[in-house]
């Protein structure tokens, strides 16, 4: 890179040609033909060079009588909220269901890969990849969850048509794309709200057993992430026997180490069934880090794999995916908030008074 003395006009002009973002905010450019002044990465169509004039800010070339350009509005925002624009220009262009690379993208939103990575990232805190994906997964729910056929659902969403795109859907689901339906349409979920010594709690079963145990602070939003597991799911009142098993619950969330005895309903993959019965193994007042666990398993490489399947517990405290945390002893994220994991893993590590 040159040092900021040395730049001529000749690399400026180099930077408007390229319409350079990341020279925006190092200097304007004025074209005498028109009047008008510029950032350096405006996408209008580019004068030629002889009537191009360089100020170092909109100030200098609003004071030589030029005006600001209405398209790249040089005099108003900053450099960074010029920036901010690109990228919510390309979370838009993200959320579609034309998959884009990340040369595509920054293509389009004219901003070097590098920088876009980078800035999307310390924005979003996501990569544009993951942000993708999500969009993708949330798609398919939707459309799963309004009764599109799985296969039709799977391509509309998004995902590339190849032998890997069941895998793929089914990792994002936390599900098969089958079962997933069943959820929507044959599996009857009930559920009710309870207090824990955690904050709120969800509580839901099937036929089958307890399906989704959920942690938060706010009733509407529990209910929103049950229905995003299980469309059908309905909130009807707690019958005698149902309210029982709710209170059983309650108790195991509560104490430190009781084991839950009602039938559980787990749905996953086979691989975060393996996962989630390995967690099930790891002793109460006990930690294991993610590599531990993908080794525990039998598929030491597939660390990151083993993580999503963490996060996409359904039952918390019971699968006790709290028990997780990074190789260098960081707690580590946890779907139902790091203050939660923090507080249950004292419990746990806390010896209790005889
Ligand atoms: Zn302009």
């Amino acid at each position: 890179m040159k040092n900021r003395l040395q730049i001529t006009d000749d690399d400026r002009w180099q930077s408007v040609v390229n319409r350079d973002v990341d020279a925006d905010g190092q200097f304007v450019f004025a074209v005498q033909t028109t009047g008008i002044f510029c950032r350096p990465s405006c996408r209008a169509k580019h004068a030629l060079r002889k009537n191009v004039r360089f100020f170092a800010d909109a100030r200098q070339a609003l004071a030589a009588g030029f005006r600001p350009c209405k398209r790249c509005q040089p005099d108003k925002d900053s450099a960074q909220q010029h920036r901010m624009e690109k990228i919510a220009h390309a979370c838009q262009l993200l959320e579609q269901e034309l998959p884009l690379t990340l040369d595509e993208l920054s293509r389009q939103v004219a901003m070097s890969p590098y920088h876009l990575h980078r800035l999307f990232k310390a924005t979003t805190g996501m990569t544009p990849k993951a942000w993708q994906q999500s969009w993708r997964a949330r798609r398919l729910r939707d459309a799963l969850a309004k009764g599109v056929p799985v296969t039709q659902a799977i391509l509309n969403a998004g995902f590339p048509d190849s032998s890997s795109y069941y895998r793929k859907a089914d990792e994002a689901l936390g599900m098969t794309a089958k079962q997933f339906r069943k959820g929507g349409d044959n599996v009857s979920v009930r559920y009710t709200l309870a207090d824990c010594d955690l904050g709120r709690c969800l509580v839901a079963e099937s036929e089958r057993g307890i399906c989704a145990i959920l942690l938060g602070d706010d009733d509407a939003r529990l209910a929103a992430d049950l229905h995003e597991l299980f469309p059908a799911a309905q909130d009807v009142p707690a019958d005698a026997e149902f309210q029982q098993r709710v209170r059983e619950v309650i108790a195991a969330i509560n104490s430190r180490d009781t084991p839950l005895s009602l039938p559980l309903d787990i749905r996953g993959t086979a691989f975060q069934q393996q996962v989630w019965q390995a967690l099930r193994a790891i002793p109460c007042g006990e930690t294991v880090s993610y590599q531990q666990l993908a080794n525990a398993i039998g598929k030491p490489k597939a660390v990151r794999a083993v993580a999503s399947a963490c996060g996409a517990n359904k039952l918390a405290i019971v699968i006790p995916c709290h028990r997780v945390i990074r190789g260098d002893g960081a707690l580590s994220g946890y779907r139902w908030g790091i203050g939660r994991k923090a507080q249950l893993l004292q419990r746990e590590t806390t010896r209790e008074e005889p």
